[in-house]
């Protein structure tokens, strides 16, 4: 296992530094933390135009469908170092990282050149509806059906957390078409226009005050059978290429709030003296060094194996299970040493422009978010350490026939 960069890589990564130093405003203070506003939406888009024209967009996909046709290390690497930066993609996130590579797939020839640059470019906003009010971490559960009449299908049924579908201009929904198989195997991926007749969106108002997620209805939504991607009844495979693909996009970017806590903490004054002259902020400070210099190993062997033609497995989910409690216990702490004002979340008056604030009422999304805590352990559990798998006791039990009161069985 080698963590440093081959010279290759070396090379590529000074020049994403020095075309990102050059390009992004440092000190810019965004709008708004989430992906809620308009305005962060005109300045998503406004960054993601001027990396598309630089051609640093969509990295690995082939130049025809807006890409630069480049290795999956050197998106990590991008992602690493644009991670660093004050900038945002968030609305475009999950288009060109989890529905792009579906179309890229699945789609026909005339789909992927009509759809694949425009994602690039930041002319459409993609969603990603797997998630159900009874289907969460145990997905395949989903009851949202899709029947067929001639050539196209007929959806009826309910998503939820739906991240940017408020502003999306399509997106990818799972569907069951087959409810006498079982549940992995009667599920069907496809495509639509969020704008079309008989979808509703419908945003949630969180803790924050902010709209970045929605449920969305579905009446009567007519979708051309040409939208469907991959087989009738194979939609599980392709939302584990969703997935897949969702690692990949984050990997090695996963945030835990320690570069900024670090910032933080060696400029703090508490009582007229430095913070970190208290014996239990050093205390603190040192377990979160060692638990970020943990993840920081781990990530290098993810990327060392991405280098090598892999994709990131397992491992991922170490990063997310360590580092979104890490955040919220960071956050959490942050504020304590605040006192009073940390109860302020005016990005002006508060210290770091609020970033903590921030971060505590966003940290327990980043728990749930791709997947539980409990999700990733059981994922280490059986993929890394080889326990026995969790209990599964409707394996091969047709879904109509599953006797679990609001999964749509008996
Ligand atoms: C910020 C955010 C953005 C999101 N964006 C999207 C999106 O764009 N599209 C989308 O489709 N979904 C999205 N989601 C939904 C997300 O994928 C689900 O919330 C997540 O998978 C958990 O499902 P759930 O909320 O139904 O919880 P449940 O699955 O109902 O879980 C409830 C509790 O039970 C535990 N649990 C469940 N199963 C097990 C098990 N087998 N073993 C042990 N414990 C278990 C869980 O850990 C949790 O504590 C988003 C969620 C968040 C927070």
């Amino acid at each position: 296992m080698d963590f440093n960069d081959s010279p290759e890589q070396a090379e590529f990564r000074q020049k994403v530094i020095a075309w990102l130093d050059e390009n992004v405003d440092k000190k810019a203070s965004l709008s708004t933390g989430g992906m809620e506003s308009e305005q962060a939406l005109i300045e998503a888009r406004a960054w993601q135009n001027k990396i598309f024209d630089a051609g640093w967009a969509c990295q690995t996909w082939p130049k025809e469908y807006g890409g630069r046709g480049a290795s999956a290390i050197e998106q990590v690497i991008w992602s690493q170092e644009v991670s660093k930066y004050p900038t945002r993609d968030g609305f475009f996130a999950i288009g060109i990282g989890n529905c792009g590579p579906a179309i890229m797939l699945y789609g026909s020839e005339d789909q992927k050149r009509k759809l694949l640059p425009r994602m690039a470019r930041a002319d459409d906003i993609w969603c990603q509806m797997f998630s159900e009010p009874g289907a969460g971490s145990d997905v395949a559960g989903l009851k949202t059906r899709a029947e067929k009449q001639g050539d196209k299908w007929i959806v009826n049924g309910q998503k939820i957390w739906t991240s940017q579908a408020q502003y999306a201009d399509y997106g990818v929904l799972l569907t069951r078409t087959d409810p006498s198989l079982a549940k992995h195997k009667g599920l069907t991926m496809f495509f639509l226009d969020m704008k079309q007749p008989g979808v509703e969106v419908r945003p949630i108002k969180q803790a924050d005050g902010g709209q970045a997620f929605n449920e969305v209805f579905f009446t009567d939504v007519e979708i051309p059978d040409e939208q469907r991607l991959g087989d009738v009844n194979g939609g599980w495979g392709v939302a584990l290429t969703v997935l897949m693909n969702e690692r990949l996009a984050i990997a090695g970017v996963a945030p835990n709030g320690w570069p900024e806590y670090w910032d933080m903490i060696r400029e703090l004054q508490l009582d007229g003296r430095p913070a970190l002259e208290d014996a239990e902020v050093r205390r603190k400070t040192a377990e979160w060094y060692v638990k970020n210099a943990g993840l920081k190993n781990a990530q290098a062997r993810m990327l060392s194996a991405v280098a090598k033609g892999g994709i990131p497995g397992a491992e991922a989910s170490l990063g997310k299970l360590v580092g979104a409690p890490m955040c919220q216990d960071i956050s959490r702490y942050a504020l304590d040493l605040f006192a009073q004002s940390g109860a302020c979340t005016e990005e002006q008056l508060s210290i770091m422009n609020g970033q903590f604030q921030k971060a505590y009422l966003y940290a327990p999304g980043l728990r749930v978010a791709g997947g539980t805590d409990e999700v990733m352990r059981n994922i280490i559990a059986e993929q890394v350490l080889g326990l026995p798998p969790d209990v599964r006791i409707d394996k091969g039990v047709p879904f109509n026939e599953i006797q679990a009161g609001n999964q749509g069985g008996k």
